[in-house]
């Protein structure tokens, strides 16, 4: 765990009063001494004026000698948001700074007109007193890039504003252009959060037909899918079949029946936060696959 340790000016004046007086701005845990000046020190925790305890605005101030953004006002503001996070329901609210090579797989999304990465650390939930450290969740989560065009005018009313139309985790530097970057999540306006909708966004850029028409009618079904993805359609790659066989010759064209290594994606609590893909189920199940000839149709 983190201490502080102060000097004690005078052993003398070691008493119970003395000890209640330190308690009421400190957990006391007990004394020490510097071999070098042999003085003796207090082994104490600082507890929140506000809370009477070690919150997580305590744990903030401790970590805050490890990070700067190079950008007083920036170091400040993002201060401001983790001393306002008292308890575990407030933890949102604390931004961070996140150094870049956090990130990977930076990657430009046209369809949002933002850069999309995937976060290796993930965003902190709760303090750990085992490993002293944030518990953070969905490691590798995507998240969206935007340039901070003004790092003067950061400010609480600022970060408001964002996050109506974003999720807001913190703030990064790009080290080449040395522009400041927030670093966000799109909401989805219908839901007010992260729906389905979001997560098909990202993995766009990841997936095409070849095919404009067929891209579009395949993104248009997912921009649907706010809460369920029962009428969702995705592109699947070929090689995700195998045992495929011709069966008949019908409606549309030749039939060939396959089975699909993958399985659909479920229904409902479609989304795998901790793994950054969809939760399929019926995996190698029978599908027919039928010849769309003209894709204008
Ligand atoms: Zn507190
Ligand atoms: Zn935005
Ligand atoms: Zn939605």
């Amino acid at each position: 765990m983190f201490v502080t340790l102060k000097s004690l000016i005078n052993p003398k004046n070691l008493s119970i009063e003395f000890m209640n007086k330190i308690k009421v701005g400190h957990e006391f845990y007990g004394i020490t001494q510097n071999p070098e000046t042999k003085n003796y020190m207090l082994v104490v925790n600082n507890k929140c004026k506000k809370c009477n305890n070690i919150c997580n605005t305590i744990h903030f101030q401790h970590k805050f000698i490890n990070w700067t953004s190079g950008n007083k006002i920036i170091d400040e503001f993002i201060q401001d948001t983790q001393l306002s996070a008292h308890n575990d329901d407030e933890i949102s609210h604390a931004l961070e700074w996140i150094p870049y090579d956090r990130f990977n797989n930076i990657k430009y999304i046209e369809k949002m007109g933002v850069h999309r990465a995937d976060w290796i650390d993930g965003y902190i939930y709760k303090w750990g007193d085992k490993c002293q450290n944030w518990g953070r969740l969905s490691q590798d989560m995507f998240v969206t890039l935007e340039d901070l065009i003004d790092p003067k005018n950061v400010s609480i009313e600022f970060m408001n504003k964002i996050k109506v139309d974003h999720e807001f985790y913190g703030i990064t530097q790009n080290p080449e252009t040395k522009n400041y970057v927030l670093v966000l999540n799109n909401k989805c306006k219908k839901c007010n959060g992260i729906c389905n909708t979001i997560h098909f966004q990202h993995k766009f850029i990841d997936w095409t037909s070849g095919n404009d028409d067929i891209d579009k009618f395949i993104q248009d079904s997912q921009l649907l899918a706010h809460n369920r993805t029962y009428s969702v359609i995705e592109w699947v790659p070929y090689d995700r079949f195998y045992g495929i066989e011709y069966i008949a010759k019908g409606g549309f064209g030749k039939v060939y029946k396959a089975n699909w290594i993958d399985g659909c994606i479920r229904y409902r609590n479609s989304w795998d936060s901790e793994n950054q893909i969809w939760k399929r189920e019926d995996q190698n199940m029978f599908v027919a696959l039928k010849s769309l000839n003209n894709s204008k149709n």
